[in-house]
């Protein structure tokens, strides 16, 4: 079997990257140990949020993010996409929310970014992998320019490989990718009760920082089918450990119900944990381990707002087009021995 390029990994960023470059006529095969949107895509909220970033790349590449989700939701309507917008709690530049958000408690201030989305990141991710040649159940043990080699040996040759293996893609690029492990709680809920995406202000920084030990901070919305809110979310960096902890579902409840009232007497529907792939300065990895190696992972807690359009930044890369923003804050070499990330030199002057 061969293609013109073999992408590992068909979450929102292998799917997406695969879609990117079928666009550009490019023969490509899809690869996934599991199943198209298995594993991480398939375990997240569904936010595409600009709300969450603090300025810099990673805002500038979520602008075009949001924008290439809603090119996306005329085009797939698998991917559900509502602007519902979003408030940010307790910011700093807030006004009194209690007239868009009746929920929140009184004399809760609050900014609005009108323009984020609610989608279904499982439902746009196998749209998307619908339009390539598809491999479930494939584990990929080797990769280098030219091949990939699944395991039990057999090797699948193509011109361009793509790495995009979510939170285990350290052992396929040699990246410093770690899986960060964030706990959701859904309670059962009467509808319409939040109307908007709910962000604590300190969310942002919960997000951006890189501490080892449980960080939370809250997230609130209802989900697309009404029935439920989801509270989130907690950050820790404890390896692949599954656990869901009793003790951090309450605390994520009593947490959200400080901004919420209501929430503390909804009962918990269901309570999980999945991996957010991790970089140690907080920015994806989008772009050449190699000539012929390419990766797009390491997109953290913002992987479905940012896969897309990292996506196409990857196919105009491999493509040799003009890309649509600076790649460079988020050159995968930028690990590589000796050189220094921007962002961790700039925070350490
Ligand atoms: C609790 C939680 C809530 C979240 N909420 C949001 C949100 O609201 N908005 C947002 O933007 N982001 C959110 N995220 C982050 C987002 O879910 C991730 O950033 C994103 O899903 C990562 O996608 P991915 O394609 O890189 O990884 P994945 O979806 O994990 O895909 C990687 C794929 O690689 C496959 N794979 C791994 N190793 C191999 C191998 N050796 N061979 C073959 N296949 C392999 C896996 O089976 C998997 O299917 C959330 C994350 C969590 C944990």
């Amino acid at each position: 079997m061969s293609a013109d390029a073999i992408v590992v990994g068909a979450g929102i960023c292998g799917a997406s990257a695969a879609f990117a470059l079928r666009e550009r006529g490019l023969d490509v095969l899809l690869v996934d140990r599991g199943t198209v949107a298995g594993a991480t895509t398939g375990l997240g909220e569904g936010n595409v949020l600009v709300s969450d970033k603090h300025p810099g790349p990673e805002r500038d590449l979520a602008l075009l993010g949001r924008a290439l989700w809603a090119e996306l939701g005329v085009r797939f309507s698998a991917a559900r996409v509502t602007r519902k917008g979003a408030l940010v709690l307790g910011h700093p530049g807030g006004a009194d929310a209690s007239g868009l958000e009746p929920a929140l408690a009184p004399g809760t201030r609050a900014l609005l970014e009108a323009g984020d989305l609610q989608v279904d990141p499982g439902g746009l991710t196998r749209a998307l992998a619908a339009q390539v040649r598809v491999r479930e159940g494939a584990e990929v043990t080797g990769v280098g320019p030219g091949a990939v080699t699944l395991r039990g040996g057999e090797r699948l040759a193509c011109e361009h490989v793509v790495v995009a293996t979510g939170p285990w893609a350290a052992s396929l690029t040699g990246l410093p990718v770690e899986p960060r492990k964030g706990q959701l709680v859904a309670l059962a809920a009467p509808r319409g009760l939040v109307a908007h995406k709910l962000v604590e202000a300190g969310y942002l920084d919960a997000a951006a920082g890189d501490a080892a030990e449980l960080m939370l901070a809250s997230v609130i919305e209802q989900t697309l089918d009404g029935d439920e809110v989801l509270v989130g979310s907690s950050r820790e960096r404890v390896g692949f450990d599954p656990a869901v902890r009793p003790e951090v579902t309450r605390a994520l409840v009593q947490r959200a119900a400080r901004w919420v009232p209501a929430l503390r007497d909804l009962p918990v529907t269901r309570a999980w944990c999945g991996f957010r792939p991790w970089l140690p300065d907080g920015l994806p990895a989008i772009g050449a381990l190699q000539d012929g190696l390419w990766t797009t992972t390491g997109h953290e807690g913002s992987g479905i707002g940012l896969g897309p359009v990292s996506g196409r930044l990857l196919a105009q890369l491999v493509c040799g087009e003009a890309p649509d923003l600076d790649p460079a804050p988020f050159d995968p070499r930028r690990f590589a021995r000796g050189a220094r990330p921007a962002r961790l030199a700039a925070e350490r002057r």
